[in-house]
């Protein structure tokens, strides 16, 4: 039995794990938390026989406790104590945010496996995080579809093997468009492929969601990022693939459906059945690849150059591109704004070297203020 802390409930990879969960009669959930969706959460936490869970948001732990006969932790420190309170084998963080980060580094302090599906806590936290893990011993498994491919592909092959990631990208709803400014924030979010939340959503139009997925497979699997190529594949069904120092290239395949690489990551190293179609290659016909465009997808390139720099650059990055895709949505920047206040805070805020978590956070708030400056420069008066 596997006892698994699911950090995320209510939100599409938690609901995806925790049917994963149902199917699967050797994991079991020992606690849940969410943000501030207490009635999913508790509901959640009957289902399945949950004695304790956290709610980042006080007033939604404050429902959940008067609602419920079980134990409520609240506030961010809450969900983070949840770790401790429940013990699991595995923690599934899928918290969205940096606020995610903090509960990696909880788990993988006190040696507890994490199923990683947070950006954040290798975007920001790659150097720091990994190392972390180094040293504790416990392990880090990927959960987004490219590095749970990239994971599986790897995980057979002797070190020094591995010349090449291909990391694949649908394209997105504005792939082989030349011009973005009049996009609108509908257009953004019709997604071909994904279903997704907002902010991930208009990240994938952008490519910048692209650019978030090197830098974790840099950290992830330890490659420099001249070795980690990103190519289009609009059809989504190969996941990604690795080039082998014998000429061999190697690709992982199957229908859009995050449930396999949830399974993957919560049963690791075993293997067990999904419910999903099987590939039917002669149905799908044929699959395609290009060449991204880093000039009309400029967050692509900027992440790109965002990670080679390291240090604190891919937490500016981060946060920027959180302020202004809120502003996109706000309908405050144009679409091709969102890379324009990206560029000019980057600018602004150079690399420095990250030595301790609390640097991370210091150049966070630093970044969002520059980035809400830009902003401000972009909206029309
Ligand atoms: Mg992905």
């Amino acid at each position: 039995m596997r006892n698994v802390l699911i950090l995320g409930s209510t939100g599409s990879i938690g609901t995806q794990a925790l049917e994963v969960i149902s199917a699967s009669p050797e994991l079991r959930v020992v606690g849940l938390a969410a943000g501030r969706g207490w009635e999913t959460t508790v509901a959640q936490a009957r289902e399945h026989g949950v004695e304790v869970i956290g709610l980042a948001d006080r007033d939604a732990a404050a429902r959940a406790g008067e609602a419920w006969e079980g134990r409520v932790l609240a506030g961010e420190e809450g969900v983070r104590e949840l770790i401790g309170a429940t013990e699991p084998d595995l923690v599934l963080n899928g918290i969205v945010g940096a606020a995610g980060l903090a509960s990696t580094v909880v788990a993988l302090t006190a040696g507890i496996d994490v199923a990683l599906a947070n950006k954040e806590s290798l975007v920001l936290g790659g150097e720091l995080v990994m190392a972390l893990a180094e040293a504790t011993g416990a392990q880090l498994l990927p959960v987004d579809s490219e590095h749970s491919a990239l994971h599986q592909l790897i995980r057979r092959e002797a070190p020094g093997t591995v010349d090449r990631l291909i990391v694949t990208a649908s394209g997105g709803p504005f792939r082989g468009r030349t011009d973005l400014d009049e996009v609108s924030v509908a257009d953004a979010l019709a997604h071909p492929t994904w279903k997704m939340g907002g902010r991930i959503t208009i990240d994938s139009a952008t490519l910048m969601n692209k650019g978030f997925e090197v830098i974790e497979a840099h950290h992830f699997f330890g490659l420099p990022y001249e070795r980690i190529d990103v190519v289009v594949h609009p059809q989504s069904l190969v996941h990604s693939l690795i080039s082998l120092n014998d000429g061999s290239t190697i690709a992982h395949l199957g229908y859009p459906d995050m449930r396999v690489p949830i399974s993957y990551a919560l049963h690791y190293p075993e293997r067990m059945p999904v419910d999903v179609p099987k590939l039917d290659l002669a149905a799908v016909g044929s699959l395609t690849f290009e060449e991204p465009d880093p000039e009309t997808f400029a967050c692509l390139r900027l992440a790109l150059e965002a990670g080679a720099a390291g240090g604190t650059a891919p937490t500016v990055l981060n946060a920027a591109d959180e302020v202004a895709v809120a502003a996109f949505l706000e309908g405050r920047i144009p679409f091709t704004g969102i890379a324009a206040v990206i560029e000019r805070t980057l600018e602004e805020l150079p690399a420095r070297p990250v030595t301790h978590f609390e640097d991370l956070f210091a150049t966070d708030a630093e970044a969002r203020e520059r980035a809400a400056a830009g902003v401000r420069e972009l909206t029309p008066a």
